[in-house]
């Protein structure tokens, strides 16, 4: 049988009580995103597979807190955001970056996405699949966004406005499993929403059978995602509900979105 030569393989490795550090790994290399933990990385390597690089996309403990002992343990190279402070960065990034990683073929550029933490970065490049993937962290999540910690919501909007323009077919690896929550809260901001209803059944049956409902795509999530769609007729009437104050913006939209999600149980 002909060899094929390895493709890249994209993995999230569950984490902490609903994190994924995302693994990329290709002819015995390896490089993860937002380790907040060193174990189940740890884990996974072996003589055959090198850890090449540590990738965090902001400053928050459940990213950064297997960082340190990775790092020394493997002497992996750590990439992190230029403008926020965690415990090992050996190269500072921000917007206009790059990352070149030979070891797993991939080039990374960065963006600056602030809203969740001030100095918030996501990784954007093409598997070798061509499949564009971005590593967003804490900023859209599957049907979600993070909240508010440190950033406005015309910040957060602008970030994730950035990452909707992508191509339809972008990989989003996130950082967290929660998506089952944001569609039960998406289904209320929009329950005639077909694409939506599908969505919570397939995220259902995954959840079910304990699988990661993630990566998703961009073009899901301009599908089914509120914080999306601020532009939606049907989104702003219900935002409009929600708030009983007119909402005249698409800052406005989305801020009352995040408020809704904040104190939906
Ligand atoms: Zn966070
Ligand atoms: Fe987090």
């Amino acid at each position: 049988m002909p060899t094929q030569a390895t493709q890249a393989i994209l993995t999230p490795i569950p984490s902490l009580s609903d994190n994924y550090i995302w693994m990329v790994q290709k002819n015995g290399h390896a490089i993860v995103v937002d380790p907040g933990e060193p174990g189940p990385v740890e884990a996974l390597l072996h003589d055959g597979l090198t850890l090449e690089a540590i990738l965090v996309t902001h400053h928050h403990s459940d990213h950064v807190g297997g960082v340190g002992a990775l790092q020394q343990r493997t002497g992996a190279r750590v990439y992190g955001p230029r403008h926020e402070k965690i415990p090992v960065c050996d190269v500072p990034l921000s917007e206009g970056d790059h990352v070149n990683l030979p070891g797993i073929g991939l080039r990374f550029q960065v963006l600056d996405i602030p809203g969740h933490t001030a100095g918030h970065i996501a990784y954007v490049g093409l598997l070798d699949t061509g499949r564009p993937a971005v590593f967003c962290g804490d900023t859209l999540f599957a049907a979600g966004c993070g909240r508010l910690f440190e950033g406005t919501p015309a910040q957060m909007l602008d970030s994730l406005d950035k990452l909707a323009c992508m191509p339809p077919e972008t990989l989003v690896c996130c950082a967290h499993e929660y998506t089952t929550s944001n569609i039960r809260w998406a289904l209320q901001v929009e329950p005639g929403n077909a694409v939506l209803q599908q969505r919570a059944q397939a995220v259902a049956q995954l959840r079910a059978q304990d699988l990661p409902t993630v990566p998703s795509t961009i073009g899901q999530e301009l599908e089914t995602n509120p914080f999306l769609r601020t532009a939606q007729p049907a989104i702003h009437t219900a935002a409009h509900q929600y708030a009983r104050t007119s909402l005249d913006t698409p800052q406005e939209v989305f801020a009352c979105l995040r408020e809704w999600k904040n104190d939906f149980k």
